[in-house]
């Protein structure tokens, strides 16, 4: 258990003043006063929403008179939507609490459900939510619940707890709510993670709002006749994780991207094609940009000639030659360019199976690009297709290597990465 003694500095430094605790109807709601209390300590002043189940079990004039606020509990008191409604609640606040969260509680938020204030409030706001769930041990364990919390999880609601020991119930396990004051510790650390990702990002916005970035991805498809291509296992992943993330940080970007199944990513600007040739025309056409990122897995030969009709197997079954071209290179054209159509950082993407770093850099010379994102692609390794990537980084002067982790952490990352050299080396 965590003991909190008066706030420290870093927490008086962080801009949180005030919280909105959401109080559900089980046992650990008698908490709620002990809680308020304890955000008092720190500088922390608490507003509460009841749930209609909670008012059984702790009393709205116990929760006013430790916060010296209204206890907010009916959606439809409109009084309360004259003077504060739903959306202006849950914005007010700098963070939202729900504790006790009941199963129940948990799967509204899980679903989207809004049919109460509580309910409302927490689908309205915009600002960082924690649970502090408290159930019945097998409650906490069935599936549906697991099922719901990670879907909170992936939603970017923080978890806090619950712990282990008896309950109210007489069972024993993992379902108690969490101590008052880990709550509380808890829920200050992970503001203050989330205000320095919040700075993080800002300054990242700063240094590629409004950059123009090509990314291509995905693999081409090579015709041999109407229904055959010559194609590869890319799946698209990597790159349109990449396109996403400099999107979310305020770039304006052009997605090119060969077959694949995957949705266009949130604001960015998608053009889909087949073949390599048509690739290149369609980056081409993109230029001007500040920044190039070729993920794409370009296939480096192409069939001479299409055949117009279907290629049909001949009376001795002797099987069809194919006469192979080379394709044109999307990479080392973008970087062999000059003046204002060179993008000023231009990044390519290596896909090895053996010595892979030394091919890599190989290949960022003989391309002509700034750098090179090496990743070791044998089937072993499950990374084309997969959602995992394990790469290194490849520039002139360094060389970064990055453990394994998601495709849209890479990105992420790689996103970190150019905006810190896009401010050292601005245009
Ligand atoms: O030559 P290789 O295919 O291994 O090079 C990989 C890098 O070059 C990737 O960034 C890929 O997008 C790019 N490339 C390209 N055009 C090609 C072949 C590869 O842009 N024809």
């Amino acid at each position: 258990m965590a003991h909190l003694s008066a706030p420290s500095k870093s927490w008086v430094l962080m801009s949180i003043n005030r919280i909105l605790i959401i109080i559900g109807g089980g046992i650990a709601a008698y908490k709620a006063p002990e809680l308020v209390r304890a955000f008092k300590k720190q500088g922390i002043s608490a507003r509460c929403v009841l749930t209609a189940a909670a008012a059984q079990f702790v009393s709205p004039l116990s929760i006013a008179s430790v916060s010296g606020d209204k206890v907010y509990e009916n959606l439809f008191d409109l009084k309360d939507e004259a003077e504060m409604g739903h959306i202006q609640l849950s914005r007010e606040a700098d963070a939202i609490l729900v504790a006790p969260a009941t199963a129940d509680l948990i799967g509204k938020m899980a679903m989207g459900v809004a049919n109460d204030l509580a309910s409302t409030t927490i689908l309205a706001t915009d600002k960082p939510v924690f649970i502090a769930p408290a159930m019945n041990v097998r409650m906490w364990h069935h599936p549906a619940t697991q099922r719901n919390l990670e879907q909170l999880k992936a939603d970017g609601i923080r978890i806090i707890g619950p712990d282990e020991g008896d309950m109210a119930c007489g069972e024993f396990g993992l379902g108690r709510m969490s101590d008052v004051d880990d709550i509380v510790s808890q829920m200050i650390q992970g503001l203050k993670q989330h205000e320095h990702a919040t700075t993080a990002s800002a300054t990242i916005n700063s240094a590629l709002n409004g950059k123009h970035v090509i990314v291509t991805a995905g693999p081409t498809h090579e015709p041999i006749d109407p229904v055959r291509y010559i194609a590869n296992r890319s799946s698209g992943k990597q790159g349109y994780a990449i396109a996403a993330a400099f999107a979310a940080s305020g770039a304006s970007v052009t997605l090119i991207s060969g077959p694949t199944d995957l949705p266009c990513p949130t604001g960015v600007q998608i053009t889909r094609v087949e073949t390599a040739c048509e690739m290149l025309e369609h980056v081409q056409a993109a230029l001007p940009a500040d920044i190039a990122v070729m993920t794409a897995a370009v296939a480096d030969w192409r069939v001479e000639t299409q055949a117009s009709q279907k290629v049909k197997k001949n009376a001795d079954n002797a099987a069809p030659t194919l006469t192979l071209v080379e394709n044109p290179d999307i990479l080392a054209w973008v970087s062999q360019q000059s003046g204002t159509q060179r993008p000023s950082l231009v990044i390519g993407f290596a896909a090895e199976t053996e010595n892979v770093s030394e091919y890599a850099q190989a290949k960022r010379i003989r391309k002509g690009c700034d750098w090179i994102v090496a990743n070791n692609v044998s089937p072993e390794n499950g990374i084309m297709g997969g959602d995992h990537n394990t790469v290194d980084i490849f520039t002139n002067d360094d060389q970064d290597k990055w453990p394994a982790m998601s495709k849209t952490e890479v990105a992420q990352k790689l996103v970190v990465k150019v905006s810190d050299y896009m401010r050292k080396h601005p245009q």
